[in-house]
């Protein structure tokens, strides 16, 4: 027998938690059967860095114009906008939850409603005092620069993780672990078309 067929008849190495036990404890049935019908001990052990996400999502009507655009986007418009908030957290708490989505709901309050049904105008636009005059406080400023979704994103995400620590300190009905990051927020344009801001 040549040695290359030598080899392939040879077993394949054993290895692994479940392969190295004694054969009586692989025979015998996991209490902590899952719903599925597996015991976890069949899933293989994933490295410390994996993690939980959530992400909440909210719709919004929002206008805006960019007065720095050279083509269309300089004139007032609007966009069916997807804002996405991505939280994160090695462990799950008490409930196997990152956070409740209703905590979520609570420490951004009215926040994003601001942008529903309203412009959102940089303050050196020339006729951003002539919107002002017009429609009052649904207009709404940014300062110095034009409110693009990636500025808008950065926006979102600045006050999300400022209500985030706010709700940490909380004792509330939802409580916020402290191990509950942000880690980035997402806004659509289009159904083809985002910008982010996060880690
Ligand atoms: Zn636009």
């Amino acid at each position: 027998m040549s040695e290359i067929t030598a080899a392939r008849k040879e077993k394949p190495p054993t290895s692994g938690r479940i392969r190295d036990e004694p054969r009586s404890a692989r025979r015998k049935p996991d209490r902590r059967q899952t719903l599925i019908g597996i015991a976890p001990r069949a899933f293989p052990r994933y490295p410390a860095f994996m993690a939980y996400r959530i992400c909440k999502s909210i719709e919004l009507e929002s206008g805006h114009l960019l007065s720095k655009h050279p083509g269309n986007c300089k004139f007032p418009h609007g966009h069916t906008r997807s804002v996405e908030m991505v939280f994160r957290a090695d462990t799950l708490d008490s409930n196997d939850m990152v956070v409740d989505f209703k905590a979520v709901k609570q420490m951004m309050g009215d926040f994003l409603q601001q942008f529903d049904h309203s412009l959102c105008v940089n303050t050196e636009d020339p006729n951003y005092a002539a919107f002002v005059a017009a429609y009052g406080e649904r207009i709404i400023p940014f300062d110095r620069e034009d409110p693009t979704s990636e500025v808008m994103a950065r926006t979102i995400f600045n006050f999300a993780r400022h209500a985030l620590e706010k709700a940490r300190e909380g004792s509330g009905e939802y409580p916020v672990r402290d191990c509950v990051t942000l880690e980035r927020v997402r806004v659509w344009e289009t159904s083809s078309s985002w910008a982010e801001y996060g880690e």
